[in-house]
């Protein structure tokens, strides 16, 4: 019997339409829902729901870097603690389940893999929950939205996508045929 491949991708899952962000709104983005939904198994993830924030919930930031620490804007009640219990929780179960690779939503607190502002320190960096996931899972392939609309990033991370999940699977599939199916 021959099955398809799906590659198992987590996803920040505002980016799939769950209304998780803090007000209570989401950022659909096309390519994760209509392109790329019909050849790959979403694992929807939302950092600060599930360290039991709520939705919606008061904004935080990125108040430190180095390790990153993040605070709620208006102050109030520490959230960097229950975060980086969720984050460790998130990984592992990810690292323990197998996972392929990672979309991310960019300039998030949490999410944001690289350009998430550092509001009174300055600069830009990753969010909380990403920067564990570059300590904990250093080869897994992460990619933010705007590499979605990027047509090399968005090759380049899908191709090494679907080398760990033929890895993982022991899949006899062809990545350049899976390529050429999602892609065109
Ligand atoms: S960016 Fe991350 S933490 Fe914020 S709503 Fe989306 S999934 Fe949740």
């Amino acid at each position: 019997m021959s099955s398809v491949l799906r590659p198992r991708i987590a996803i920040s899952a505002c980016l799939l339409g769950d209304r998780v962000r803090y007000d209570g709104g989401h950022k659909a983005h096309a390519v994760a829902r209509d392109v790329l939904a019909p050849h790959v198994e979403w694992i929807p993830v939302c950092p600060e729901v599930e360290a039991g924030l709520g939705v919606p919930r008061p904004a935080i930031e990125v108040v430190a870097d180095d390790p990153v620490r993040v605070a709620r804007v208006e102050g109030g009640a520490d959230v960097q603690t229950p975060l980086l219990v969720a984050a460790r929780h998130r990984i592992r179960a990810l690292a323990e389940w197998g996972v392929d690779g990672h979309v991310v939503k960019a300039r998030s607190p949490s999410c944001g893999l690289g350009d998430t502002p550092r509001p009174g320190a300055g600069g830009v960096g990753p969010g909380l929950y990403v920067s564990r996931l570059l300590v904990d899972l250093p080869d897994l392939p992460i990619e933010d939205e705007s590499g979605l609309d990027d047509a090399d990033r968005l090759r380049r991370f899908l191709d090494a996508v679907v080398a760990r999940a033929i890895r993982r699977t022991s899949s006899q599939a062809d990545a350049g045929t899976w390529l050429s199916r999602v892609l065109g």
